[in-house]
């Protein structure tokens, strides 16, 4: 199938980007052998740092006339094991990539390296007064090229969108080297068919990205927070539903089950209010006219009371919303600390059938000896729902999680859903895809990517199975 790095190509790469730059130390490569994805795990032969575009360049055209697999990596946060390198190869980190090259403050754009953190980029950004709005909770350790990659959403994306929204440019290196540049300062383009859009949300596995011209919004001058507790998540649900209904248009509605509540709150060691019930919610509005916020934060409490909400409270300074969102962005750690998480999914259905879709996994999670978590975007009906399991004999074996999650996907297709909002295909869900697209849509899919990579060395294995994989013939061979 692929090649092996062997030394006389490693040499190739030191001469291409230095010593220094080529990781070959085995304790080195182990933190890239895996994301945080659970269960997927594989060594990649060499991490390469190049810090742009030609070195990027040509070190592909390496990798691609030795048939060696190449696997794009940022922040090593994804879910769906895309950074994870299936057949070994080169393991190729963004992360020296991660500059700021321009804040266009009269066209509200900036040019950015994909390797930066996305928080680090907010922080710049805030000193133009700008900001760019999707928020992945985890934008501290993620980078702009892995959300370019995956479509990254978050919880502002209910109100603002996410990812692809906000790309007007793409400067990408293709599988055999070549450099294309895409789009620019530009709010409007039909230029053709959108290929930044083909390219976002592609999970590395069309071309790399080297830099990208980013649409910027001015930061809202006032954020409040509202936490909501409902006795349960079918109330919660009604309850976020009206008040989209009502046209407030909220920045994020943001929900956590009584049992992700409960995992946080001993974690944590602090007191959640009311954790015995099961639909925790958290409201944000976003605004510049503060009697104007009021109003509107006062109508979201009077629904939420009219809802049967046991509380409404009000976060506004940045202590308190910071305590507040602590609960939130603490649930992964809370998790793992407590139970072996065996599947994070990001399941979106039509908002309005959340609650049928969380009763329905957890009653089945539940026969299995295992518990579901479920947590994330109700405003936008993409929903978190991790599983843990305390029983190690049953993790002995693991064809039971295969078909946990298949069973998973079904129940939510079935709702009118689909198997990924924001997470990707990545590795983890090649096995299911076919249960969500349809065979010709697939075969569409794998055409597209045979024609950018006819050898197939660009992160292999993801989003389209192995069955589909066509890698290098034996002439490629060293
Ligand atoms: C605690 C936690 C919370 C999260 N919350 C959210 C959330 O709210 N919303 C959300 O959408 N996701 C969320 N995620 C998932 C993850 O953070 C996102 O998918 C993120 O966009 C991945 O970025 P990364 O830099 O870590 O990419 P990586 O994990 O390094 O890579 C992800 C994919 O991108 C590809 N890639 C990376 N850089 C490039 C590049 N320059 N060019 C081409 N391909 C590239 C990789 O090959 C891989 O396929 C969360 C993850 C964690 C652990």
């Amino acid at each position: 199938m692929y090649n092996r790095v062997s030394e006389k190509i490693i040499d190739n790469f030191i001469s291409i980007i230095g010593k220094e730059n080529v990781i070959l130390e085995e304790e080195s490569l182990e933190n890239y052998a895996h994301d945080e994805t659970p269960l997927y795990y594989s060594k990649p032969e060499v991490v390469l740092k190049p810090v742009n575009k030609s070195e990027i360049s040509e070190i592909m055209k390496v990798a691609s006339a030795h048939c060696i697999p190449v696997t794009p990596r940022g922040g090593g946060t994804s879910l769906s094991a895309g950074a994870v390198p299936l057949y070994h190869g080169i393991v190729l980190s963004l992360e020296r990539m991660n500059k700021i090259r321009e804040v266009d403050e009269e066209n509200l754009m900036a040019i950015v390296e994909p390797g930066i953190i996305t928080g680090l980029l907010e922080k710049e950004l805030a000193k133009y007064n700008l900001f760019f709005p999707p928020d992945p909770v985890s934008l501290d350790s993620c980078t702009l090229g892995g959300n370019i990659a995956e479509c990254a959403g978050g919880p502002r994306a209910m109100k603002y969108g996410v990812t692809k929204n906000y790309i007007t440019g793409l400067e990408v290196v293709l599988p055999d080297g070549t450099v294309i540049k895409l789009g620019g300062k530009l709010l409007k383009n039909v230029t053709g068919y959108d290929l930044i859009d083909l390219f976002v949300g592609s999970e590395g596995t069309l071309g790399i990205v080297t830099e990208a011209t980013i649409k910027t919004l001015v930061r809202p001058e006032i954020i409040i927070d509202l936490y909501i507790q409902f006795k349960t998540v079918a109330e919660a649900s009604r309850f976020s539903i009206e008040v989209l209904k009502q046209g407030l248009n909220p920045t994020a509605i943001e929900l956590m089950d009584g049992d992700v509540v409960r995992m946080v709150e001993k974690y944590l060691q602090r007191r959640v209010p009311h954790s015995e019930v099961d639909g925790h919610i958290i409201v944000e509005v976003d605004g510049n006219d503060k009697e104007h916020l009021k109003k509107i934060w006062e109508r979201i409490g009077d629904i939420a009371l009219k809802s049967g909400a046991l509380d409404v409270l009000v976060a506004e300074s940045v202590h308190d919303r910071e305590r507040l969102w602590e609960i939130r962005k603490k649930i992964g750690d809370s998790l793992k600390a407590q139970t072996r998480i065996i599947a994070r999914e990001d399941l979106v259905v039509p908002k309005n059938r959340i609650p049928d879709l969380i009763h329905q996994l957890k009653e089945y999670v539940k026969n299995l000896n295992c518990a579901l978590y479920a947590f994330g975007h109700l405003g936008d009906g993409n929903i978190h729902t991790d599983v843990g399991c305390t029983d190690e004999n049953l993790l002995l074996q693991t064809d039971w999680i295969s078909q946990m999650r298949k069973k998973m996907y079904e129940i939510t297709i079935g709702l009118g859903g689909t198997i990924t909002a924001e997470h990707g295909i990545g590795l983890s869900k090649t096995p299911y895809l076919s249960l969500a697209l349809d065979k010709k849509t697939i075969e569409l899919m794998m055409k597209i990517k045979k024609e950018f990579d006819p050898k197939n060395i660009l992160n292999p294995g993801k989003i389209l199975s192995d069955i589909t994989a066509k890698p290098c013939n034996h002439s490629n061979r060293l």
